[in-house]
């Protein structure tokens, strides 16, 4: 170890930093989230730091540095561009033996600053010790990732209980155990997902002994894996993902996503294509509830975003009927997603003001929608689950109004690496899918914004050929 790793108290004291550019800013912001008090000495201030100083948030010595400005400072930051005025304040504040950093130059410093990810009171610091902070940046990212926003909540929940855990568990090893369950368990998830007094209360509960611990916890997760590419899973998503016992999952999840669920964890397929009813929505929601009480985290996997065209308002409906608990995960759905990948703006200023999202699901053979609502000039039509009743969509959209040249797209697969889009017109578009063979899930998008999609596509993920790629959608029977 080329640096012995600690955490200053500086709440208060005087802390120098050398140089008025936006380098010394970033510094001087960390310096005051800290607590500290900052005197900036600078001929000049960057437009951030003049900012602060006249709201008096740091105290600024408009001059050049000299050893009489190191005062009462107890550590000192150069970041000036001139290499001569860095050297002398390091040889200064060296001789005085106050820690000095030198911003890029480990060489003149007696301590380094690393990346911090900062979950307050939780800080994790990363440090390359000044090879690589390239590097360093590259790990917070990662780690940015995989610590949950909220952790600071948690940390500051467990803070107020210390010292009542502490009276109630004398022994050490009995703490711990009581920690690790809080901090693995159901009252850090509730702090996860926004009901902080929910956590606090079952905290209380917990160290009431008033839990009845014979009866297991369990949790359903209700989340949206996206439109088929794993990369536009949220954090939050990917975190339960990894923590779940069973998955729950239906054929629009993509097995690439599936793929990140923990790999123990049991895996039920539920189905649900057109004509293939795996398992009736009743039969889903009763299993959701039995497996939460038989004490499971169950990740209720769906396609896109769970609250749109997903039933997963049905779903969480019978759970909280049963008293079982749940949290939902948004997530991107296919008008979002697949139109970015396809490179159709949903709205544009000179095309569309409006935007609506629609079932095309056909039953008893017709459709039921406000056809009149819907055919508008200047707003954009996004269909889901349109393409067996694409040319009747089609002519009642014509029939109430739209041109049969309004332009339309069908796009299969979108976002992943076996997208298809085919541009045409409402008066063409059900021959051209029919010619390629489309098959489900394919999204509709009909209206002047499609035009965009020959200036904006920018995802070419290869030509599509039947069987040749491994596809993106496993077909289930
Ligand atoms: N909850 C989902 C929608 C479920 S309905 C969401 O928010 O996206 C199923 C329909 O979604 C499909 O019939 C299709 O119209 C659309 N869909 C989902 N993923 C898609 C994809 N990758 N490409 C094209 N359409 C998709």
């Amino acid at each position: 170890m080329d640096f012995f790793p600690v955490f200053f108290d500086i709440r208060g004291k005087d802390c120098l930093v050398v140089g008025g550019g936006e380098v010394a800013a970033r510094k001087v912001s960390l310096l005051l989230q800290a607590g500290g008090k900052v005197t900036v000495v600078a001929p000049v201030l960057s437009a951030t730091l003049a900012l602060w100083a006249e709201k008096k948030d740091i105290i600024h010595r408009a001059e050049r540095f000299s050893p009489d400005t190191l005062g009462e400072s107890i550590l000192i930051i150069a970041a000036t561009d001139d290499m001569e005025v860095n050297r002398e304040v390091s040889q200064f504040a060296s001789a005085r033996r106050i820690p000095v950093n030198v911003v890029d130059n480990p060489a003149l410093c007696t301590f380094i600053v690393p990346s911090i990810i900062d979950r307050s009171p939780v800080v994790v610091a990363v440090s390359t010790g000044g090879a690589a902070p390239v590097l360093a940046r590259l790990i917070r990212a990662r780690l940015e990732t995989l610590i949950p926003s909220a952790y600071g909540r948690l940390a500051t929940l467990t803070a107020r209980f210390r010292d009542q855990v502490k009276a109630q568990f004398l022994a050490p090893e009995k703490r711990r155990i009581f920690w690790e369950h809080i901090l693995q368990g159901p009252v850090a998830e509730m702090v996860y997902s926004g009901q902080d007094q929910a956590a606090e209360a079952a905290l209380v509960r917990e160290l009431s002994g008033d839990i009845d611990k014979t009866k297991p916890q369990g949790e359903v997760y209700l989340v949206g894996g996206g439109p088929g590419n794993p990369d536009l899973l949220t954090f939050r998503a990917l975190r339960l993902m990894q923590q779940a016992d069973v998955v729950v999952y239906d054929h629009l999840v993509s097995p690439a996503v599936l793929d990140l669920a923990r790999r123990d964890a049991e895996r039920i397929y539920v189905g649900k294509e057109r004509s293939n009813h795996t398992m009736r929505q009743e039969a889903i929601n009763d299993l959701l509830v039995r497996l939460a009480q038989e004490g499971k985290r169950v990740l209720r996997l769906k396609g896109g975003d769970p609250f749109i065209f997903g039933r997963g308002g049905e779903e969480i409906e019978t759970l909280s009927e049963h008293g079982v608990r749940f949290q939902v995960v948004p997530g991107i759905t296919a008008a979002s997603g697949v139109s970015s990948y396809a490179g159709i703006p949903l709205t544009h200023r000179d095309y569309a003001q409006s935007c609506v999202f629609v079932t095309g699901h056909l039953k008893d053979g017709s459709i039921n929608l406000d056809w009149n609502g819907i055919a508008r000039e200047n707003q954009t039509i996004v269909i889901y689950m349109g393409l067996q009743g694409l040319a009747v969509l089609c002519q009642e959209l014509i029939k109430h109004g739209l041109k049969p040249s309004t332009p339309a797209a069908i796009v299969q697969q979108g976002t992943t690496h076996n997208q298809r889009v085919i541009t045409g017109t409402l008066a063409t578009l059900s021959n051209q899918a029919e010619a390629a063979q489309m098959k489900p899930p394919t999204l509709i998008i009909v209206g002047e914004v499609v035009k965009l999609h020959d200036k904006l596509a920018w995802f070419h993920p290869g030509q599509y050929e039947e069987g040749s790629i491994i596809p993106s959608f496993v077909e289930h029977n």
